[in-house]
């Protein structure tokens, strides 16, 4: 839609609500943004550069001989831009965020302060390591703790991501196997339901991956996977509580089954925050998990910031992980284990010779996200933080128990859901879909569940509500899906153009993924272009 003379983009009345247009394209309060090569100008700056007296460029022929044509903007023109555009976005202190497998919540801030402490925030990774000593303290608190709660027996604190870390864990079987002379296992099991992480990291690291069935209530076969084992087999990658929302309940059946065979057991372990304190992944059989410290740890998560994925290993695999890693040594305590200090780490299975990988990334990892992590676990203590298990459980349950007389909810038989809830579009009115859901939602002021996820389940609706909503937020949340559920039942057409009263209307995603628009031109161009 074309400016106007005074570049203004004028609103168009919006279907439903009968409301006028307005000359600015501002409704209210809600502010209509430009893009900034429409409103800027390469003639304005919000800065003043003395010319600089530089003796020659040594670009020779490479050296820019146009301007580069970058739009500006005054100071406060500036400000105004981002500051318009950032309200246009959703976040987790405006709402609720029900994305399923991802745990968007709230997270304390007083973590945010104890991380921006100049001593943790302006530590650099190549101060003399003298001192460091605090900093390198927190790193070996939070692994300790982190051992602790998971049962295992040495961690990698560095990996950047979840799927950083599955890559880590899976370098460490392949080293695992490759000493043991078995580097010909290369096949990964991942079952139907997997986060797409895990077949990507398998596949990554070389392996070839095979998919397990899930039984008709949600879980791993066992049966299948047990039959597919053999000496081709070097692990199976199982998410534990699994993406349908639900807890494998056969995982120690599964890992010795899996060890007797040969191979290594890989647990997804992002859903941590749904058995902290109540499970021990240590005690279900796993060699490797990661924790996503940003959904289970606090750290706000998915707004482009820094992951921390720290990998628990188990005695099997800890020798193989990436330098530095922490673990028990022979005193009893956990070390940081760089190579100049490996022969303190000596145990049965292990002479102090180390077999790690290598690294995974230059330095120790996210200080950052370690301070607030460490700071969330003390905060909250044991009982804290089991009840923050017990919570993110009890919530999803009311809004599956909630919703399942509206929504089709499809393991709603098989007892009691973990951290998240899943929904399919079963029953909606012909021609409706999940998407229709999910874009009614946006009107009624939430974020979209996760949509069409896990695929084992049709038109899949997720839901995390995670352990942080007040039962007055979930009670909104469920109003509001379950009146755009009925509508969607009821065939209500006006759902199918939803959102109306978001900034841009229902837009055409799949082209804008498979055509992405990534360039502006000015309109004049485009004009000329066409004549
Ligand atoms: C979030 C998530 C991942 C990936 O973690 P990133 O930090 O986004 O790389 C992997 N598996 C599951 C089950 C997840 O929920």
């Amino acid at each position: 839609m074309a400016l106007n003379q005074s570049g203004w983009r004028p609103s168009t009345p919006q279907q439903g609500d009968g409301a006028p247009a307005t000359f600015t394209g501002n409704r209210a309060l809600m502010l209509e943004e430009p893009l900034i090569f429409e409103i800027g100008s390469t003639e304005t700056t919000g800065v003043d550069f003395a010319a600089g007296d530089v003796a020659g460029s040594r670009l020779g022929d490479l050296t820019r001989t146009a301007p580069i044509g970058l739009a500006g903007l005054s100071e406060q023109e500036t400000v105004r831009h981002y500051t318009r555009l950032s309200r246009q976005n959703y976040a987790i202190d405006l709402g609720l965020f029900p994305l399923g497998s991802c745990t968007m919540k709230h997270n304390p801030r007083l973590n945010e302060k104890v991380a921006r402490l100049p001593g943790f925030a302006d530590v650099h990774p190549l101060q003399p390591v003298d001192t460091v000593q605090g900093a390198l303290g927190v790193i070996n608190e939070l692994a300790m703790w982190l051992i602790k709660l998971t049962g295992m027996y040495g961690v990698a604190m560095s990996p950047k991501a979840g799927a950083h870390g599955e890559l880590c864990g899976i370098l460490c079987i392949k080293a695992a196997l490759e000493k043991r002379g078995e580097g010909h296992r290369k096949v990964v099991l991942v079952p139907e339901s997997a986060h797409g992480t895990n077949p990507a990291t398998a596949a990554f690291a070389g392996f070839t991956v095979e998919d397990i069935p899930a039984t008709a209530d949600g879980r791993v076969d066992t049966a299948a996977l047990k039959a597919r084992l053999g000496p081709d087999v070097a692990a199976v990658m199982i998410t534990n509580p699994n993406t349908c929302g639900l807890f494998e309940r056969d995982l120690k059946e599964i890992s010795d089954a899996v060890h007797a065979a040969g191979g290594y057991v890989y647990c997804d372990g992002a859903n941590f925050n749904a058995i902290v304190g109540r499970v021990r992944p240590g005690d279900l059989g796993v060699d490797a998990m990661h924790i996503n410290l940003h959904k289970t740890f606090s750290t706000p998560h998915g707004g482009g910031g820094p992951g921390s994925g720290p990998v628990v290993l188990s005695e099997a695999l800890a020798p193989f992980g990436p330098l530095p890693f922490t673990a028990r040594t022979a005193d009893g305590y956990v070390h940081l284990i760089e190579e100049e200090r490996a022969e303190e780490f000596s145990n049965e299975h292990f002479d102090g010779t180390l077999d790690s990988f290598g690294r995974m990334t230059a330095f120790h990892g996210q200080m950052g996200m370690f301070t607030r992590a460490l700071a969330y676990i003390l905060s909250h203590g044991a009982d804290g933080l089991r009840q923050v298990a017990e919570d993110a459980v009890l919530n999803a349950n009311y809004v599956l128990r909630s919703l399942e007389d509206t929504l089709d909810a499809p393991f709603a038989a098989s007892g009691p859901c973990m951290h998240e809830a899943i929904f399919s579009d079963r029953g909606l009115a012909e021609g409706f879909s999940t998407i229709d859901v999910a874009k009614g939602l946006i009107d009624e002021g939430f974020h979209p569940m996760t949509m069409y996820f896990p695929l084992v389940v049709h038109g899949a609706m997720l839901v995390e509500p995670t352990e942080t909503e007040s039962k007055a937020a979930l009670d909104q949340f469920i109003g509001a899906l379950r009146s755009v559920a009925e509508r969607a039942k009821a065939g209500d057409m006006a759902l199918k153009t939803a959102p109306h009263f978001a900034p841009r209307a229902r837009l055409d995603e799949t082209l804008a993924a498979r055509k992405p628009v990534l360039r502006w031109k000015p309109p004049v161009a485009v004009a000329e272009a066409a004549e």
